[in-house]
């Protein structure tokens, strides 16, 4: 019986009645034999500090949520990425690029073949300045929040309302992330993004299709493209002016969402119009709980993890919520964060 990467997961994860535990035995046994060839290839001494096997996502993402990715990977320079890549293809390991894992929700079953880490890319520099305005080279692991600060302490404008998202630069693009007016795309000039087959290419700011919290990068990182670096473009203003605007969006944030309990920001986006966080206030949501997964009584489009929350609880919550929506309002919400991994 020949046996597809698809079919393993999905079998070996399903329940041990009759045939299916047959099915199953052998199943994990063609994955274990797999993984072990998979440990294999990332046991090359250029890699063996930047792969891990079986690493827990919850380690990984805000929520704390999410089981093992089979490999993560983190390479430390272009060099050692285009390696990585280059084994993935051979090999027809899937993988999934990740930044700081703020915006995801990773299933309980964890993450089949390769997670790739960009943390180790975070170079930021600028590049060119006038009296009026500066450009920054920045790298897809620089995190979004000490960008914000810099600007704070340098006088630049351009991002005072992107102040408390706690992603990276390359998941900050990936997704528009934005707030109070606010949008990534409003100050990208140049992406610099890696396709599957190790090459580089630029593309200009207006050929992304930048949307409410999405991208054209969005579908590309789907075909395995990944952002490496952007170019952005700040204005230069008085430091108090940017500085007091920061202060003042950061209260509003900090008083209106629960920043400080593991989250993965807002659950659903925002209809046209309206607010996504209202309509599941005025259904009567506030307060749900499914297991340890909360909607939170601060801010109703966030989902909380209140302990030891498993993925399944928090998408019985989503459905939940999804439905009283629906009854109370007529509008279906669609999900913001991404929901990846096996199940
Ligand atoms: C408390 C809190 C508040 C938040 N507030 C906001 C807000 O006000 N506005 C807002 O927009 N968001 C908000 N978020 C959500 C989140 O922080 C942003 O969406 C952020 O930009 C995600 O970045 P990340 O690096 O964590 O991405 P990740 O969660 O790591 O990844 C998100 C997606 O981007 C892809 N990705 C990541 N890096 C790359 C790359 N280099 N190349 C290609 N694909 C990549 C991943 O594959 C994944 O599909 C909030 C989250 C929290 C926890």
């Amino acid at each position: 019986m020949e046996i597809r990467r698809r079919d393993i997961a999905k079998v070996e994860y399903s329940t041990n009645s009759g045939d299916l535990m047959v099915c199953k035995i052998n199943c994990i046994e063609t994955v274990f034999k797999m993984k072990e060839e998979w440990k294999v290839l990332f046991y090359e001494e250029f890699l063996r500090n930047e792969a891990r096997f079986g690493e827990s996502m919850s380690n990984h993402t805000s929520l704390r949520i999410g089981g093992p990715a089979d490999i993560f990977l983190i390479p430390e320079d272009i060099s050692s990425l285009k390696k990585i890549l280059n084994i993935l293809k051979r090999n027809r390991i899937p993988f999934l690029p990740l930044g700081n894992g703020t915006n995801i929700l990773v299933m309980d079953e964890g993450i089949e073949g390769a997670v790739i880490s960009l943390r180790s890319f975070r170079k930021m520099e600028i590049i060119n300045e006038d009296d009026k305005f500066v450009n920054i080279y920045v790298e897809s692991g620089f995190p979004l929040q000490k960008l914000v600060r810099f600007s704070k302490e340098c006088g630049y404008s351009g991002i005072e309302g992107l102040v408390g998202i706690p992603g990276s630069i390359g998941g900050a693009v990936w997704g528009n992330a934005g707030a109070y007016g606010y949008e990534m795309k409003d100050i990208i000039t140049l992406v610099t993004i890696m396709g599957s087959d190790g090459r580089i290419r630029e593309v200009r700011s207006e050929d992304i299709e930048f949307g409410y919290r999405g991208s054209k990068i969005s579908s590309f990182a789907s075909g395995g493209e990944m952002v490496i670096s952007v170019e952005i473009v700040l204005k230069k203003d008085k430091i108090e002016n940017v500085s007091s605007k920061i202060e003042d969006f950061f209260k509003r944030k900090r008083e209106s969402q629960p920043i400080f309990e593991p989250s993965a920001g807002c659950v659903f986006k925002n209809p046209p119009e309206l607010s996504a966080g209202r309509l599941i206030d005025e259904a009567g949501c506030k307060g749900m709980r499914i297991g340890d997964v909360e909607v939170s009584k601060i801010h109703a489009n966030f989902f909380v993890n209140k302990g030891k929350a498993k993925a399944s609880e928090f998408i019985k919550l989503m459905e939940n919520v999804k439905l009283r929506v629906i009854d109370t309002s007529g509008i279906e919400l669609e999900p913001e964060i991404r929901i990846v991994g096996r199940g």
